[in-house]
């Protein structure tokens, strides 16, 4: 009764004020966006908006309540191939219906038992191994079969076992007589009903037997991975002119060798090949300079080549490892032009014939960060020093020049609310609030950009604040999940760095914001981010909460929560200073 009662009052109401103009509820769908193509999911979220915020929702005919803003978010089951969701929004008076096709990718399904199709996983279309290397085969068929391999130009059949119904994978390792040449793999499958099918994969796979080794260089700074594919994980990064020798290909990546116990894998197209006949870079590591200039601490080693390096980093004191490979220890002399430096003890170990470790044990009890770099073949270590600071309750943070990042840009926004309001357009505002707070504690702030800078990559942000010589970084963001996570179950706040520099701080932020925000606590992590990585001073990477849920929406616009968000990096920022104080 009361329901109908207040329907037929808003009707008149809306009939006398506003005509008939604005009678039909202003209903938007989001995201997912038209077209999107998703993975296989059977629920995922839907978010919008709709006005009148009393409106009465349906999505795909379940009843949403759209939050007092007017913005929704809801999950719903989806199903695979083309999908339609169909908003319905009422106001007692009119309907609005907005429809939305998205396309959600099938579900991977074993074959069917009669199938007659092979279906090659590996190898890749090219592959170049050596003696001793395993080669892996996987192929898809009918399930509960006996499968095996051969090689086109071989004889021999190689056993295959079926891991999951109707994966097959086999192994084959290369026998110092191999002699492939653009061999083939031919997959043989018998079903469990005794039907025989094959498969010949074009695979191209050549034994490398050189006795002229082949040697790459890079032509561009790029990240050795862990694997042959963009979805393994970082292990280095290597500065442009680093030369490496071949030991294999897989598709389209390359396999190096750094020395004889560690291997990595580099995309092709960030090499050069070498003549053949070109030496292996191999450089003798004699007197190291070392000298300070305005805050760091510059260490100079002069080499005959680029070579990769891998740097480890330890607290309480800090010491630096830096590990460079191809470089053979003939150092007889350590001269210290500067007496203000921070390094208190240095030394070399050679693990390896062709690695060669520099141990730096400094004076500070906490890394500032560093940056390697080279100027011709001479290698360049700069240190940072801990900048000069003392706590002062009226300026706590005069000394310091703090670099602030809004992430994401105009064109490349990130994530988005429910009403439309771009992650970009969320984070510039947080960002502008953290940059007044810190003034106000008497730091100076570099803005890596102020909203008008697009497209503007990651590189970018992290060498203006090396440029301008920032103590600390700060990158802001604001959350989503994945297509198919339930963003209630997930949401929250996370804190992100990746040098040892940016731990702590990262730990203060989380517990003070945890504290005052009342958001749920996603945690600390350890997370393999560019403006984590690559920048040369302690950083972190804050995600306030979750953009794409109404409430929060609404709450990451408000002035309070800006100031609330800017007082906490800015007393963490104090504590972290003063914890870093002691020796
Ligand atoms: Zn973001």
């Amino acid at each position: 009764m009361k329901q109908i009662f207040r329907t037929q009052i808003f009707f008149l109401f809306s009939l006398f004020i506003e005509g008939l103009v604005f009678s039909q509820p202003a209903l938007k769908i989001v995201q997912p966006y038209e077209n999107a193509n998703l993975m296989y999911v059977t629920q995922s979220f839907v978010f919008g908006s709709v006005s009148p915020a009393t409106a009465t929702l349906f999505i795909n005919g379940t009843s949403v309540v759209p939050y007092t803003n007017g913005g929704f978010l809801t999950m719903i089951p989806f199903q695979e191939g083309r999908f339609k969701i169909e908003a319905v929004a009422s106001d007692g008076v009119s309907i609005s219906t907005v429809t939305r096709f998205v396309n959600v990718a099938e579900a991977t399904r074993p074959f069917p038992q009669n199938s007659s199709e092979i279906q090659v996983i590996s190898p890749p279309n090219r592959i170049v191994l050596r003696g001793e290397d395993i080669l892996n085969v996987a192929c898809k068929g009918a399930p509960q079969g006996t499968a095996f391999f051969k090689f086109k130009e071989k004889g021999g059949h190689y056993p295959m076992v079926e891991v999951s119904p109707g994966l097959y994978r086999g192994v084959y390792k290369i026998q110092p007589e191999d002699n492939f040449d653009y061999d083939d793999v031919i997959f043989f499958l018998r079903r469990a009903d005794g039907r025989k099918i094959s498969k010949r994969a074009k695979a191209e796979i050549v034994v490398q037997k050189r006795r002229t080794p082949r040697f790459v260089e890079l032509s561009e700074d790029a990240t050795l991975l862990t694997g042959p594919g963009s979805e393994y994980g970082y292990n280095l990064f290597l500065l442009k002119g680093v030369r490496l020798e071949v030991t294999g290909e897989y598709g389209d990546y390359v396999r190096v060798d750094l020395d004889s116990g560690n291997t990595g894998w580099l995309a092709r197209s960030t090499l050069r090949e070498l003549p053949p006949g070109t030496p292996p870079a191999k450089s003798v590591s004699r007197n190291i300079r070392i000298q300070t200039t305005e805050g760091s601490t510059v260490l100079e080693l002069p080499l005959s080549y680029v070579h990769a390096h891998r740097v480890d980093e330890f607290v309480n004191p800090y010491r630096m490892e830096l590990t460079l490979f191809g470089v053979v220890a003939d150092t007889d002399r350590i001269h210290f032009i500067a007496k203000d430096s921070i390094i208190k003890e240095i030394y070399w170990k050679q693990f390896l014939p062709e690695s060669f470790t520099l141990v730096i044990i400094t004076d500070q009890s906490y890394p500032w960060g560093y940056e390697v770099r080279y100027e011709g073949t001479k290698l360049i270590l700069e240190l940072r020093h801990r900048p000069r600071w003392e706590h002062s309750k009226t300026a706590p943070l005069r000394g310091l020049k703090i670099a602030v990042d809004a992430g994401h840009s105009t064109g490349s926004y990130g994530t988005i609310g429910p009403l439309g309001n771009t992650e970009a357009s969320v984070n510039l505002l947080v960002a502008k609030a953290v940059e007044e707070r810190l003034k106000n504690l008497g730091a100076s702030v570099v803005m890596t950009q102020d909203g008008t800078k697009d497209p503007f990559s990651l590189q970018s942000r992290i060498d203006l604040a090396w440029k301008e010589k920032a103590n600390i970084f700060v990158s802001i963001h604001s959350d989503a999940c994945a297509e198919g996570e339930n963003p209630r179950e997930v949401e929250g706040f996370s804190v992100h760095y990746y040098n040892v520099g940016g731990e702590l701080l990262g730990e203060i932020l989380r517990d003070d914001y945890g504290k005052k925000s009342g958001i749920r606590d996603q945690g600390l992590w350890r997370s393999n981010l560019a403006v984590c990585r690559a920048t040369t001073m302690p950083s972190i990477l804050f995600e306030q909460g979750f953009l794409i849920l109404p409430e929060f929406e609404e709450r990451f616009l408000k002035k309070d929560h800006q100031q609330m968000v800017a007082h906490v990096v800015g007393e963490s920022i104090v504590e972290f200073m003063k914890r870093t104080q002691s020796k």
